[in-house]
């Protein structure tokens, strides 16, 4: 570590705090890292420090930072094609981008809306919903059913259907619009499922029927809502209950999409099907900004038999080719690249270098699913400390609230791992 270049990392972060403003942070941000580069599952700082990477810029960076096959995509079509309005307009990135989407996704989703955030895709799936209700004639079916400990973006709508204790209901109340609540699943990923763990759901659904339009649910992990795993089960009672009722369901797989959890989709633990199914993040690999929202023929047919026959939405950047090209060229490496092998390591390797951690005191709970590993504490991490000292052990790691967790590139190799549970047990035997 030169003198000049810890003296330029202090000098933008200073900059920064005079103009920038962060995600769930005051104006001026603290502590804050100056980045200059990445490669692989190592993040540089502009100090000449390099940090093993446990957040994959939160779940997106599957394949490690830099790889090759995504830049090359990109460069390429940055020669021929970088972006065009899609009103009225069409192109190969977009159109096998979709085709592809409906290959891998669960089947009977058979139209692909694009679109540029999470949140947005979750809007769109949100929209989708109460369009196929008007399209029925049933404007009264205008509230969508979830569950507590749930995480949807940060829009108005989407906030609407987040955890209303840890998300911001209270904060936003009067403005966010009213929708029902059940206890979140509580059967575990391997506990056995049991009609009772779906219950205060149940009765919901069949109490409010008339006025739900969609349940909707993050499929068997919940992430940022309270970073929890639960039963495969659960989903295949939901789509029965959904179907009894006449209820869509919808999945917003924006987290669990693409391999996390060890399978392609949350959906696929459970063999079950949504009727609208949201991904995001990792979609590109972690390079560029895009989401889609994948929906079934009967959803997409009755919004075209209605008024005004047309979903009612469109975003400047759709159907972005950069990004378009940047989530072929990832779907490409989940196609040749070993990524199932690397999540059971990984998933491995984060079980047994995290278990020293439930006997930590202030740990309430540890638990690993796929490339996700979770240290629950009792009490809120106080990140003034915390992230620094995760700094000094050479790892990032970005805690909320209780939760400290992991959720490496599926390219970290053994030995990053081994840094990082050690330096999430070092941390935490020191401070928590
Ligand atoms: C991150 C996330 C979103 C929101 O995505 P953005 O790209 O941040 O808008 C929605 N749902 C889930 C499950 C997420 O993890």
């Amino acid at each position: 570590m030169t003198q000049s270049d810890s003296e330029r990392a202090q000098q933008l972060v200073e900059r920064d705090r005079r103009v920038v403003w962060h995600p769930y942070a005051p104006p001026q941000a603290e502590p804050l890292f100056a980045v200059d580069r990445v490669e692989g599952a190592e993040i540089h700082l502009t100090d000449g420090r390099t940090l093993v990477d446990g957040m994959s810029s939160w779940w997106s960076a599957i394949h490690g930072y830099r790889h090759p096959v995504i830049e090359t995509a990109i460069k390429e079509q940055l020669e021929r094609l970088p972006h065009i309005m899609f009103g009225g307009l069409t192109h190969e990135p977009a159109v096998r981008l979709c085709e592809r989407l409906l290959e891998v996704a669960p089947r009977g989703l058979e139209r692909v809306f694009l679109c540029d955030s999470g949140s947005i895709a979750v809007e769109v799936a949100i929209k989708v919903a109460f369009q196929y209700w008007l399209s029925r004639g049933r404007p009264e079916r205008n509230r969508l059913l979830t569950v507590e400990g749930g995480y949807h973006g940060d829009t108005f709508a989407t906030m609407a259907v987040c955890d209303p204790v840890n998300g911001m209901h209270d904060f936003f109340r009067g403005v966010l619009p009213d929708h029902r609540f059940a206890e979140r699943p509580s059967c575990r990923f391997d506990e056995p499922f049991e009609e009772h763990h779906i219950a205060d759901l149940a009765g919901k659904l069949e109490r409010h029927r008339d006025e739900i339009a969609a349940v909707i649910v993050e499929p068997v992990v919940q992430g940022a809502g309270g970073m929890w795993f639960y039963s495969p089960a659960y989903l295949r009672r939901l789509r029965e209950l959904c179907d009894e009722h006449d209820v869509l369901l919808v999945f917003d797989e924006i987290a669990t999409g693409f391999g996390r959890t060890g399978e392609m989709f949350g959906a696929d633990h459970a063999d079950v099907s949504p009727d609208i199914l949201s991904l995001g993040k990792s979609l590109t690999g972690g390079t560029m900004t895009l989401a889609a929202t994948l929906v079934s023929e009967r959803v997409s047919g009755t919004i075209a038999a209605g008024e005004p026959g047309a979903l009612m939405h469109g975003p400047t950047y759709m159907g972005n080719p950069l990004a378009c090209a940047a989530a072929h060229a990832s779907l490409d490496l989940l196609e040749t690249t070993p990524w199932r092998e690397n999540v059971k390591r990984i998933e491995n390797e984060l079980r047994e270098g995290l278990a020293p951690c439930s006997a930590l005191p202030g740990v309430g709970d540890v638990r690993t699913l796929g490339a996700i590993g979770v240290v629950e504490l009792e009490a809120p991490v106080d990140m003034k400390i915390v992230q620094p000292a995760f700094v000094e052990q050479g790892i990032w790691v970005r805690p909320f609230g209780k939760l400290v967790y992991l959720m490496p590139p599926f390219v970290t190799s053994s030995e990053q791992i081994g840094e990082l549970t050690r330096g999430v047990e070092a941390v935490l035997r020191a401070h928590a």
